[in-house]
């Protein structure tokens, strides 16, 4: 039987209504084993760390506190029968946890906000939400059972972004979930908490803002490791159809991509398509687990967005853009084969905790040119004025850029990059620079910021019928 690993968000979890219609996903997934994960109720998070973080103002942290407690009382209030054996037992558990982080902001206030804190802080938001979903099925009359996972992934130490330790995780999955899982007899659905961990000593961490879609992903990846079970598949819920083609800001009427693999899903993913988490795709990718994005709102919807390693080669999946960036050029005559120079540049960089993006250099090497956050403009070339390496025969320039990324195997294709720029021509589009590494599924492409709109226009309507149409 196919095991479903899915997650609800925070916008999965805001009503009665919602919770309905958990239900009726439930239904609809009757014939798999599935494993819900659960993101904390929306905007929770945020609260309990400005919470912690305003603890010297005790109005605010009453106030807070009693905010907290409405929230989850108030779904409560809406989705258990009134005095039902549920809903006793989901307000006690509730009046339990929220006791323990009256007690956490308590001692926070005396010894301070050490990270391990911050992580132990936020765990309350999922292990709240996720077992009051886990009560709403049984009432429900759905076998069901809560596991906290920092029970089951085990982290490194690195709080608020941990990363999870496969071989110890795995072991914990084999222990606690696949007896459940493979037990013939009894067909359950696991609640897991998302976003949370621990490390080896026990300290709760977390993984990553917004790392419930991570969680869904690390569990997959350990049932396939350890299950003997493979035929497994995620399934993100989301408030959107999937992942679309461009940011409706940019063009009037994007269209979904309907399937990509994960390299394609990689850089759509880091070029901020804030529907997923990149780090999910590291998990899955080993084994080829397929990953859905799909609409809450629309269970039964035929269109969604599925990342496998499977992708329609004849479409190019997405086109995003960096709108606030600046182009960075060093330039000198002696450059030209002398080793070393691009480590000087980059460890100027680094040392100043700089992130480059795009780099190009042309083989002739007169000059090199890469790509910053515009924040970040001032800093990067203090940097290199005051590298006393580049003192003499170097100089610089800089220009505030956009820089447009256009994504899929399709790129691949000379005839496609020919295409681009007979379309940027035709709108008298300044190209500035241009990057692909190689065998990279993505090109992008340095223009004059004021253009960038155009740019993108053109690019969409000259190219129209290489991009996947939906509707
Ligand atoms: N609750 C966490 C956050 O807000 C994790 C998540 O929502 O995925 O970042
Ligand atoms: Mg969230």
């Amino acid at each position: 039987m196919p095991i479903i690993v899915m997650k609800f968000g925070g916008s999965c979890l805001i009503d009665e209504n919602a919770f309905n219609k958990i239900l009726n996903i439930t239904r609809i997934y009757k014939n798999e084993k599935k494993i819900y994960v659960a993101s904390a109720l929306s905007g929770i998070t945020d609260l309990l760390l400005k919470t912690a973080y305003s603890l010297e103002n005790d109005k605010d942290t009453d106030k807070n506190m009693a905010l907290i407690e409405k929230r989850h009382i108030d779904i409560i209030e809406q989705v258990f029968i009134e005095e039902s054996e549920h809903s006793f037992k989901v307000r006690d558990w509730v009046d339990n946890k929220l006791s323990e982080l009256e007690d956490t902001f308590a001692d926070i206030k005396e010894f301070g906000l050490e990270p391990y804190y911050k992580d132990y802080i936020m765990s309350f938001g999922e292990i709240l939400s996720t077992y009051i979903l886990n009560q709403y099925l049984l009432s429900n009359e759905i076998n069901s059972v809560f596991i906290p996972t920092n029970k089951l992934i085990i982290t490194n130490n690195e709080f608020n972004n941990a990363y999870p330790l496969y071989d110890l995780t795995n072991a914990r999955t084999k222990k606690f979930l696949i007896p459940l899982l493979e037990n013939p007899n009894k067909d359950i659905i696991i609640c897991l908490t998302g976003f949370i961990g621990r490390n080896k000593i026990g300290y709760i961490t977390t993984l990553g803002r917004g790392g419930s879609d991570y969680t869904a992903t690390i569990i997959a990846r350990s049932l396939y490791d350890v299950g003997n079970d493979k035929d497994i598949k995620v399934i993100l819920w989301k408030k959107v159809d999937g992942l679309l083609a461009i940011n409706p800001k940019y063009v009037p009427r994007s269209s979904l991509i309907k399937n990509l693999n994960y390299d394609e899903a990689k850089h759509i993913a880091n070029f901020g398509a804030k529907i997923l988490h990149p780090k999910c795709l590291e998990a899955i990718e080993k084994h080829k687990i397929p990953l859905e994005i799909r609409n809450f709102e629309k269970p039964l919807e035929q269109n969604f967005t599925e990342i496998s390693e499977l992708s329609d080669k004849q479409y190019i999946k997405g086109i995003s853009a960096v709108e606030y960036a600046t182009i960075v050029t060093v330039i000198s005559g002696s450059m030209v084969d002398v080793p070393g120079v691009l480590a000087k540049i980059f460890k100027a960089m680094s040392k100043n905790k700089i992130s480059v993006s795009l780099v190009a250099q042309s083989s002739s090497e007169i000059s090199t040119s890469f790509i910053i956050k515009e924040d970040d403009r001032d800093k990067a070339i203090n940097a290199l004025e005051n590298e006393k390496y580049f003192s003499e025969f170097f100089h610089f320039k800089w220009e505030n850029v956009a820089v447009i990324n256009i994504t899929g195997l399709k790129i691949l294709e000379t005839k496609t990059k020919a295409e681009i720029f007979n379309a940027l021509d035709k709108k008298n589009i300044i190209v500035k620079a241009i990057s692909q590494s190689h065998d990279e599924l993505n090109l992008s492409i340095v223009i004059v910021r004021d253009q960038l709109v155009d740019a993108i226009n053109i690019i969409h309507e000259d190219l129209y019928n290489e991009f996947e149409d939906s509707n």
